[in-house]
């Protein structure tokens, strides 16, 4: 699934248990360990490029897209 930050950035949620930590060695969520799968990964992106498109036209006023959290 595709969460959203509280700033507007797009981040990749666990389909499992909706957490949005992963392992990014091995594409496994690192609460329940479901694989992060290519369609996830093309969600992620177009959501990600959309955002982008987005920021792109209001750079001035939230000139950084959100970081997702380390754990
Ligand atoms: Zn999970």
């Amino acid at each position: 699934m595709i969460f959203s930050n509280p700033s507007g950035a797009p981040e990749l949620a666990c389909d499992q248990c909706g957490c949005r930590w992963f392992d990014r060695m091995a594409n496994v969520c690192y609460e329940c360990g479901a694989a992060v799968t290519p369609e996830n990964l093309a969600e992620i992106e177009a959501a990600l490029a959309a955002f982008a498109a987005r920021n792109a036209t209001a750079s001035a006023i939230n000139p950084v897209p959100g970081q997702p959290p380390q754990p």
